[in-house]
């Protein structure tokens, strides 16, 4: 496969609503350097982020507008934050945090290792925070790691932003009156997702198992796949019902009925590409085939679109 056609491209990016909302009203080529690449941008939209602070249930908000969705459980043992956003997002994060609650930050957990997810964690870690992942998200982390889809390769963050506790394949937290169960997938979108489940408020933190009306990215690189999101996304109805309150790590805060849309729309296309892959059809014949037409209005909406999801899921089937 070509490589180069897999990648995304900048503006597709930065057209997500939910990577970075404020950078749609500057035109991509007044923001960005000739040769920034789309990591490099995309951390840059952080600065000029607005976060919206969302009410869930009990004292649980949601931050939405700097990378993926931030979780936020506060209270007097100190706040829980679910994934830190851009760095440069710091301050806007910081007034929004203060503006629920003046308790110092005490936990952070972030669902996976992605940049948009954990590039606030030196500022929480030195704000009070102890960082909780799984060890496949320190692992990352802590190393070099290259994802080709972004053109990118990550160093390794320095050692106050990488978590010092892991999850193991449970982990459950008290605080706040509070109980929080992590919990984790198995290789999904990436080899390290975690869900946060806040018990008493029937509150769900999927990460990037969910996107919310945009095709997901998978991260082949870090060990995800279509058949793990799929399974993952299989596992979230499995810990919701219909009152649950569901944030996805990218799109609007919403519940089981979308959470089986979505279910339904990457089984559905999952199936006929691996058929047309089981026929012995090439990449370039699946592509034009459009098996995703029939999705697409609804669901390129991010910077992934119907072609280069269609890539995604080829890699994993057959
Ligand atoms: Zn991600």
């Amino acid at each position: 496969m070509n490589a180069q056609s897999t990648r995304i491209s900048r503006r597709r990016f930065i057209a997500s609503a939910s990577f970075a909302a404020a950078a749609l009203s500057l035109a991509p080529r007044q923001f960005f350097g000739a040769e920034q690449s789309l990591v490099a941008g995309a951390r840059a939209s952080g600065a000029k982020a607005k976060i919206a602070t969302q009410a869930l249930r009990g004292n649980l908000s949601a931050l939405i507008g700097s990378g993926g969705n931030i979780a936020v459980l506060p209270g007097s043992d100190g706040k829980l934050i679910v994934d830190s956003g851009y760095l440069a997002s710091r301050t806007q994060i910081t007034e929004a945090l203060d503006s629920i609650g003046r308790d110092p930050i005490k936990q952070l957990v972030n669902t996976h290792w992605h940049f948009d997810h954990t590039d606030g964690n030196e500022w929480m870690h030195s704000a009070g925070a102890t960082i909780i992942a799984h060890e496949n998200t320190k692992k990352h982390l802590s190393t070099t790691t290259r994802v080709d889809d972004w053109d990118f390769t990550f160093p390794p963050l320095p050692a106050a932003a990488i978590p010092t506790e892991t999850t193991g394949a449970e982990k459950t937290l008290h605080l706040n009156g509070a109980t929080v169960v992590l919990k984790y997938y198995g290789p999904a979108h990436t080899d390290g997702d975690v869900s946060a489940y806040f018990i008493e408020a029937d509150v769900l933190h999927t990460g990037d198992t969910w996107w919310n009306g945009h095709y997901p990215f998978i991260d082949y690189s870090t060990g995800g796949n279509i058949n793990g999101m799929i399974k993952a996304a299989e596992a979230n109805l499995a810990m919701v019902t219909d009152k649950t309150i569901v944030v996805p790590g990218h799109g609007p805060v919403a519940g089981k009925t979308e959470m089986i849309e979505y279910r339904d729309i990457l089984t559905s296309i999952r199936d006929r590409v691996a058929a047309l892959k089981g026929e012995g059809k090439s990449l370039n014949e699946i592509v034009a085939a459009k098996v995703t037409a029939s999705y697409d209005a609804k669901w390129a909406t991010g910077f992934i679109n119907g072609e280069f999801f269609t890539k995604l899921v080829y890699r994993g089937v057959g």
